[in-house]
């Protein structure tokens, strides 16, 4: 699904230049759930970026679903992005004064689902999050967990063949944040594809695979033998 072969990305400031991704290789299958983990400024970020089709690396060769991404002008990104992937941030990135509802159906819009459609997909999704019962509520009354569920549930109402979530759980709460990686494992159940940026050890070993970066490289890249359920953690 996912094939990176001698990722490099550096910035540019002024006259210096910091180098970030050192020459990345590996390959995700269809299925897969992936925790991609590293301390803070091991370019985790970066490299979900250049998955996501967000940014682009500045050599090696990136393979999405066996197609190419490569020079890929702004609306060929995006078209591809909408058809491929689903992101999920630490800051949930709602809507303030739309509801859970239309949150979830707006993505469909743009993809120029009738109306109808749309509310019937946001309505099954948000129940497959739990939350259909707060289909109207505006994000301010949701909790920090409720949000995130809403933000996972408007990325898979695309129908995305990988979903990217980047410290999903940065902004909530231990027990909150076993809940939201326990859908995450639901979904992956259901076989989507996932990967899940965490500087977390726990909530990475929620993971099947843990793909360890530091300092830009990866230093480990391992099954997790004994997947870990939200209420063992
Ligand atoms: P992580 O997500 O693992 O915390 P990032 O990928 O966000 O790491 O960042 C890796 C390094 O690149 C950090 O040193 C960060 O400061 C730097 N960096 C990230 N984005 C930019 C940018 N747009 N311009 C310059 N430096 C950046
Ligand atoms: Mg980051």
């Amino acid at each position: 699904m996912i094939e990176i072969k001698d990722l490099h990305k550096s910035y540019q400031m002024g006259s210096n230049s910091l180098h970030v991704l050192k020459g990345l290789n590996f390959s995700i299958d269809e299925g897969e759930l992936v925790a991609i983990m590293g301390s803070s400024g091991s370019g985790k970020s970066t490299l979900l970026n250049i998955l996501g089709m967000l940014d682009e690396a500045d050599t090696g060769e990136y393979t999405l679903d066996g197609v190419p991404i490569k020079n890929l002008n702004e609306t060929k990104a995006a078209k591809y992005r909408n058809k491929f992937l689903g992101f999920v941030f630490q800051s949930f990135n709602l809507i303030n004064y739309k509801t859970a509802m239309e949150n979830v159906a707006l993505p469909l819009y743009y993809q120029r689902v009738a109306r109808k459609e749309r509310e019937e997909k946001a309505l099954k999704y948000l129940q497959q999050v739990g939350l259909k019962e707060w289909a109207t509520h505006l994000p301010s009354e949701l909790s920090g967990g409720q949000k995130q569920r809403v933000a996972i549930a408007r990325a898979m109402a695309a129908e995305p063949k990988v979903l990217l979530a980047d410290e999903p759980t940065g902004a909530l709460d231990s027990k909150t944040s076993y809940e939201v990686m326990d859908l995450i494992q639901k979904i992956n159940d259901q076989g989507n594809t996932i990967l899940v940026v965490t500087h977390e050890e726990d909530i990475a070993h929620m993971c099947k695979r843990i793909v360890h970066l530091k300092d830009g490289v990866i230093v480990e890249d391992k099954k997790v033998e004994q997947v870990r359920a939200s209420q063992y953690v």
